[in-house]
């Protein structure tokens, strides 16, 4: 509808559960949605690409930008830092585009705080062995990362309880089709056509 904000939609979950390739999957499918590039601290993975996957910075310049409030939400996570810069979320909103956050739980709770008109997803494991597994096999980081990283999964399952949804991701496929439905359900809500109907007739045609 005309005059429409976009909807933030965050997409969080256990490390492991496979948020990334969902995430992926998802874009590769729907040109219309708008991923926001985080920040990070950690060092690019083989085959990652500066602007595309993450901004690539050193912690003196993610000190800066959280001095300078640049970030909607931001985490240390494993070691690193990773954020969300507020300036490319708030223009795109603004633009009538929907925005997807793909983030790890500390960060989502922050968005929850700033931002409770957004809509929380979190992607839970098929089977919490398969979780393990996948964190193990994941094969690029050292046994230290992979146990720090089975830690932080068994916490961040705790933190369901603060979502809208929750995605089972037993095939990617299948969560991506799952989160569509979402987004296009949130499009059709009540209140939201409710208020922009208002909105437009209130300021257009009377
Ligand atoms: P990875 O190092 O595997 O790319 O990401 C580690 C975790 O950080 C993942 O759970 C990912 O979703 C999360 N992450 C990526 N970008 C952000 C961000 O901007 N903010 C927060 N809080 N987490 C992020």
């Amino acid at each position: 509808m005309k005059g429409e904000k976009g909807i933030l939609f965050i997409l969080s979950g256990p490390s492991g559960v496979g948020k990334g390739t969902v995430r992926k999957t998802l874009f590769e499918q729907d040109p219309e949605l708008q991923y926001s590039i985080s920040v990070t601290t950690r060092n690019p993975r083989e085959g990652e690409v500066n602007g595309v996957d993450y901004f690539f910075k050193s912690k003196e310049e993610v000190s800066t930008m959280i001095e300078q409030d640049e970030f909607i939400e931001y985490a240390e996570y494993v070691g690193n830092y990773y954020g969300t810069p507020k300036a490319y979320v708030q223009e795109t909103l603004n633009q009538g585009k929907d925005v997807f956050l793909e983030i790890e739980v500390q960060g989502a709770l922050q968005v929850k705080d700033n931002f409770p008109e957004g809509v929380f997803i979190f992607l839970f494991p098929p089977s919490l062995e398969e979780l393990k597994n996948r964190i193990i096999n994941r094969g690029t980081e050292s046994e230290d990362l992979v146990r720090n990283r089975l830690l932080e999964a068994k916490k961040e399952i705790d933190m369901m309880d603060a979502y809208d949804y929750v995605v089972v991701n037993d095939q990617v496929q299948l969560a991506v089709d799952r989160i569509q439905a979402i987004v296009t359900s949130e499009h059709c809500k009540r209140e939201r056509i409710s208020k922009q109907y208002k909105i437009a007739l209130g300021s257009d045609l009377i």
